[in-house]
């Protein structure tokens, strides 16, 4: 246990040079060195080149192959049966599709940055599995270094022991507090008055080990097309100058629904706004155009629970224990829920009527289910999903620019039309 705790000290620090590197070179510094400014995230990080499964369905080993050793930690979760490796930062230039198909335990892997200067790589059990070792290998015999992970099954019991017994506090993956934490110090401004703009709030779903739906191969991947349409309607939005604009990510970073709702209530948002991409699976028919969601304890139709059990699933596949949902009570937060309610509802009509002069509608645009990240009882939220990725035509606009401007240009209109007759309400009152 004691060994285990120093290693995650070590870790940690790990984790924090792998940051202050980030830090210790500052723009102006590159740029007074007269060189053009090299991303840092880049060229810094250990490189990760490829990875491969060896074994059966009793014993299961897992290699990554890198430029450096490096340091990790590896553990299990349940419900379902994963194995997590948390490691510092990694630029990950694995082949394209690798970890989709699984062999003996490990049924899938993914991988990704989970907070600045951590990445993260998790695995789907086909059942339980104990964690026989896990290794780093210097570069010897022509090979590279490499981690290795490896596994034998054992039955549940053991499984639930081993868990049990782990000392495990938690990697934050927390974006806001780890970059706080690891962030240069913003420079103070030295006068000038408070902010006091509206605050929006855009959440691309996602990121990081959480790729979310991508039934059109990877450059149709949810994370991805999610971010680019996230960073476009921020870039409009701001625009005006009337609103400021908080991102839940900006980069392809995982952070926790619950961390996202955080976010939007810590900055008192006048709105939250979560965008996805939906598909359907093979053989469930097509469907077509954007829909937006708002949040009901019960879905108004079997899709909406499939799709919010689907978004709800985040935090399970990029290695997150789930926290216990906190029963609300209080009845002040239970007045302000349902007013909260309300205008999520206003706004999401707003929208629609919006979005349907120029965007293709899903035939029942307007929707509802239990989406976590819509849970905030004190901000407006809204989740929308752009389309299908699972549908060509869909697809064909979601990486299409004209589509984007389009999209973005509605929904920039829709939140200054809600907005603006709020904030006369609110001041009429
Ligand atoms: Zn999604």
């Amino acid at each position: 246990m004691a060994r285990r705790v120093n290693h995650q000290i070590l870790l940690g620090s790990a984790l924090l040079c792998a940051a202050a590197l980030v830090c210790a070179q500052p723009t102006s510094l590159r740029a007074a060195e007269g060189q053009a400014p090299v991303p840092a995230a880049v060229s810094n990080f250990p490189i990760a080149s490829d990875a491969r499964l060896a074994g059966d369905a009793r014993q299961t080993r897992f290699v990554l192959d890198l430029d450096q050793p490096i340091q990790h930690r590896a553990f299990v979760l349940a419900d379902p049966y994963r194995v997590v490796i948390d490691i510092p930062q990694v630029s990950f230039q694995l082949p394209p599709g690798v970890g989709a198909a699984g062999r003996g335990l490990i049924k899938a892997f993914r991988y990704g940055l989970v907070m600045p200067g951590g990445s993260r790589i998790v695995f789907d059990l086909t059942g339980p599995a104990k964690i026989a070792n896990s290794y780093v290998l210097e570069a010897a015999n022509g090979q590279p270094p490499r981690l290795v992970l490896e596994l034998t099954e054992v039955d549940r019991t053991a499984f639930m022991q081993a868990l049990a017994g782990e000392s495990r506090p938690e990697l934050r993956p927390a974006v806001a507090d780890a970059k706080a934490a690891v962030a240069p110090a913003a420079p103070q401004k030295p006068s000038g008055p408070p902010d006091t703009r509206p605050v929006i709030v855009i959440d691309p779903g996602h990121g990081g080990p959480d790729n979310g739906t991508q039934a059109g191969g990877s450059d149709f991947m949810e994370k991805n097309l999610v971010l680019t349409f996230g960073l476009a309607l921020r870039d409009r939005i701001e625009k005006s100058g009337k609103y400021r604009v908080v991102m839940t990510r900006d980069d392809d970073t995982f952070v926790p629904l619950d961390e996202r709702v955080r976010i939007a209530r810590s900055q008192s948002a006048a709105l939250l706004v979560s965008i996805h991409a939906d598909a359907l699976k093979r053989g469930e028919g097509d469907a077509q155009g954007a829909t937006i969601y708002t949040l009901s304890e019960k879905a108004t139709d079997i899709e909406a629970e499939r799709l919010a059990e689907a978004e709800n699933r985040s935090d399970s596949i990029a290695g997150v224990t789930l926290s216990e949902e906190p029963v609300v009570t209080d009845i002040l937060i239970d007045l302000a829920q349902r007013e909260t309610r309300t205008f999520s509802n206003r706004f999401a009509r707003v929208l629609m009527t919006e979005m349907k002069t120029s965007v293709r509608m899903h035939k029942n645009p307007l929707k509802s289910a239990g989406f976590r990240v819509l849970k905030a009882p004190d901000v407006p939220s809204v989740l929308v999903e752009l389309g299908y990725v699972s549908n060509k035509g869909d697809r064909e606009h979601l990486v299409s620019e004209s589509w984007r401007n389009r999209t973005v240009g509605a929904m920039s209109q829709a939140i200054d039309a809600f907005l603006a007759k709020r904030l006369a309400t609110a001041r009429s009152n």
